[in-house]
């Protein structure tokens, strides 16, 4: 582990001070405010970066709006619109490294996972430049001598609000398809992660994307997050966040009738039954739960297995989670990086405590780490609990970090029992090579995305979202597209011989 954190390569897109993104330019805030970013895991400030107020919200509004009332973008020929999102992921491929390095100094996460995810951002644009072209309306059968057809109509400007976990492409997951359709977007970035959404303000500018369309305004979530939830010339509202700021939002959008989507929180069970590939389950748990330093909302939290396998099971995950490799985020054999920042590692550390206190066992971790090296950052030993029950606070509430419980059980009923004993309702897993066993639990499950004897939660293409308390909406898939537009029934007359409904 080296105690100076390397870096890919010197790039101009790591800087010292970045702008805020209004109406096709780079601009400071109307108020001169600035706020620093951190490396979370050096702790040390890596750049300023411009703080919108209120005002700049409403320019990114008034930018945005008259993008899309009186605009080109919206009216370009789709095709003219679908090079211009190949055109943007080509930027992104060509600063590949640079992208990953910036993601990686503002998260403290790994090299494989900013790689992992910036590689996704990317085929974001492409799936949607692909997508669009086929997204139409339809025609529909009516009597005689009428015809009705459908337009797909953009929506209008959507405020874009997202979290500190995925930076670039929760950015990607909300600007592709929005812009794809038409609309124009002020993106709120979170304020702990603020530099790569920006970056990719600034390649949508490069690649094409005409003034207003894309905005990005990093500022304080309860002022400037608020402020568009809140703006009547707004007309959608994307949420990617907590489940109490997604109420709040949902509450505060209803006074304009915004149209809303949420992605919430999770605490996503994973199922192991005893049919299943025990070694593959492992490493597949494993990943479920410790990618992303468990700052993932489908993070598979909660594991659940068949009492017969359950020893060996849980002999072979603690094993493997001793070996996962903690440090250097950009060395390329680090499994987990940093936290976000004290509050989350504290955070962390409140719910490993109340399950003490509850009377769970650590089987291992357990505590904030210690890097050499990195002693200024915020780092969490990767932590498994045995021996809890539904009751505890650390089985019920989202921890975000790298934190599992596991928790046995007998038979399929019950798995499924527990599986759905929660109030959210985003990620899951089986895992069980009996492939009827497997398609009939994941029916049962009430959550938006199942894992079958997979590790891996999305690519482009497959619908993300979640079902009860974990938000309503589908991203990153075609029928996102259907969520940032209006549908237009267009009925016509055609017959020969005027109507004369009323008999007059
Ligand atoms: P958060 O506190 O809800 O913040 C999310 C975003 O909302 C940030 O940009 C934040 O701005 C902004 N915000 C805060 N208060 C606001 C308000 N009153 N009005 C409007 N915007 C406001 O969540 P977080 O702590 O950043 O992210 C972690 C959470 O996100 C977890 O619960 C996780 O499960 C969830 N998540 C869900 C998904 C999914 O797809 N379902 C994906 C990723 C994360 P500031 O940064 O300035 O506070
Ligand atoms: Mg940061």
């Amino acid at each position: 582990m080296s105690a100076q954190q390397t870096t890919l390569e010197t790039t101009s897109l790591k800087r010292d001070y970045y702008h805020l993104i209004i109406n096709g330019e780079k601009v400071e805030s109307s108020n001169n405010n600035v706020f620093e970013t951190v490396n979370p895991a050096t702790g040390q400030i890596i750049a300023r970066v411009a703080k919108a107020s209120q005002e700049d919200a409403e320019r990114a509004v008034t930018a945005a709006r008259e993008a899309f009332d009186h605009g080109k973008w919206r009216k370009y020929p789709i095709n003219r619109r679908a090079q211009t999102m190949n055109k943007i992921a080509s930027i992104m491929r060509s600063r590949f490294n640079e992208i990953v390095e910036l993601e990686i100094l503002d998260t403290g996460k790994s090299l494989h996972a900013a790689q992992g995810q910036v590689t996704q951002a990317i085929e974001d644009f492409e799936f949607y430049a692909g997508a669009i072209v086929g997204h139409r309306g339809s025609v529909n059968n009516v009597p005689g001598q009428f015809h009705n057809y459908t337009e797909k109509e953009a929506v209008g400007v959507c405020a874009q609000i997202i979290p500190w976990n995925y930076p670039l492409m929760m950015a990607a997951w909300k600007i592709a398809p929005a812009i794809a359709v038409g609309c124009s977007v002020v993106v709120k970035p979170a304020s702990l992660t603020p530099l790569t959404a920006i970056i990719l303000g600034e390649i949508c500018l490069e690649a094409g994307v005409p003034a207003g369309v894309v905005n990005i305004i990093p500022g304080s979530g309860s002022e400037v997050g608020n402020y568009l939830v809140e703006h009547p010339k707004v007309d959608k509202v994307a949420f990617t966040g907590s489940t109490p700021i997604g109420k709040d939002i949902m509450g505060k959008a209803s006074q304009t009738l915004k149209r809303v989507t949420l992605e919430l929180g999770g605490k996503s069970p994973n199922l192991v039954f005893e049919d299943a590939d025990v070694d593959a389950a492992v490493d597949g748990s494993l990943f479920g739960i410790f990618y992303n330093t468990g700052q993932s909302c489908e993070a598979r939290s909660r594991l659940y297995v068949h009492e017969d396998i359950y020893d060996e099971f849980v002999e072979k995950f603690v094993e493997k989670t001793k070996k996962l490799q903690l440090g250097d985020p950009f060395d390329k054999s680090t499994h987990v990086g940093s936290i976000i920042d004290q509050g989350q590692l504290d955070v962390i550390d409140g719910y490993v405590k109340s399950a003490i206190e509850d009377g769970a066992d650590i089987l291992t971790g357990g505590k904030p780490a210690q890097i050499e090296g990195f002693e200024g950052g915020f780092w969490y030993e990767p932590t498994v609990i045995a021996n809890v029950n539904h009751d505890m606070t650390v089985v019920k509430e989202e921890i975000f970090g790298p934190v599992v419980v596991i928790m046995k059980f007998k038979d399929e009923k019950e798995a499924i029992r527990l599986a759905n004993d929660t109030e959210f309702g985003l990620g899951s897993a089986v895992w069980s090579k009996d492939g009827a066993r497997a398609t009939r639990v994941a029916n049962l499950i009430q959550a938006g995305i199942v894992m079958v004897n997979c590790p891996f939660s999305a690519f482009p293409g497959t619908p993300f979202g979640g079902y009860k308390q974990s938000g309503f909406g589908r991203e990153l898939c075609i029928e996102t597209l259907d969520l940032y537009t209006e549908t237009k029934s267009i009925l016509s007359y055609y017959g020969s011989r005027p109507l004369n409904p009323f008999g007059l």
